[in-house]
């Protein structure tokens, strides 16, 4: 998927080199007006969501839609929308990956659990002896 090349863009204060959301002129850390592009890597982690049934108007054919908030990297909270099934069942702190922004909103696909994950402790699916 090359999706090396993801980044999230935010902005960069050159007075306390803190990182925040684009569409600032003022630093909301130090208040300094010096903010550079710069980017984040596309991981993050699910804060909270809400899955909106009843949506504002012109956003109704996409109902239920799942509303988000990502962090990401250096602690930068994203409102965004969810890409796939927005009926999944998604646990709090699961990772997300930053897929693309458009006019809509910043979009987030779930990260599938590697292969690493499977046989952990309380991993109903293990086969048991008779
Ligand atoms: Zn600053």
């Amino acid at each position: 998927m090359g999706h090396d090349a993801i980044q999230f863009p935010v902005l960069r204060c050159s007075g306390c080199g803190r990182a925040q959301l684009s569409g600032r002129i003022v630093c909301r850390f130090c208040g300094g007006t010096n903010l550079q592009e710069d980017s984040l890597p596309p991981e993050a982690v699910l804060e909270t969501y809400t899955r909106i049934r009843v949506p504002p108007v012109e956003f109704v054919e996409q109902a239920p839609y799942v509303v988000l908030v990502a962090r990401m990297g250096e602690g930068v909270r994203v409102t965004g929308r969810l890409l796939g099934d927005q009926e999944a069942e998604l646990p709090i702190g699961a990772p997300l990956q930053f897929v693309r922004r458009d006019e809509i909103a910043a979009w987030f696909a779930p990260v599938q659990e590697s292969a690493t994950a499977v046989g952990q402790a309380g991993d109903e699916d293990v086969m048991q002896p008779c």
